[in-house]
């Protein structure tokens, strides 16, 4: 489930699992606070990645961290729909609070 979309704002975030314990994670994805560069790629033709190698998306357990990381890019000036944070906000069944 997405809590926003590009087609919305500047921020595509939604529920997901990870890692070898696939854990519930929120995932804003190929987030704007990560230096992302395209990579050219001959098979694929290119592709993103961090200039530090690290991931491209902002990804937390924790709810209220991803609530408290939206309210950061409205800050810094991204268009982040209030209905995202609203609905991490009020709803309980993933991830952690
Ligand atoms: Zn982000």
């Amino acid at each position: 489930m997405a809590y926003a979309r590009f087609s919305e704002g500047d921020v595509y975030v939604f529920g997901t699992v990870w890692g070898p314990d696939r854990a519930e994670v929120f995932e804003c994805m190929q987030c704007l606070f990560v230096d992302i560069r395209w990579v050219d790629d001959p098979v694929f033709g290119g592709r993103i990645e961090s200039a530090t190698g690290e991931p491209t998306s902002y990804i937390t357990e924790s709810r209220a961290e991803m609530v408290a990381h939206l309210r950061r890019h409205h800050e810094a000036g991204h268009k982040v729909p209030a209905h995202a944070i609203e609905s991490l906000a009020e709803e309980t069944y993933w991830g952690k609070p």
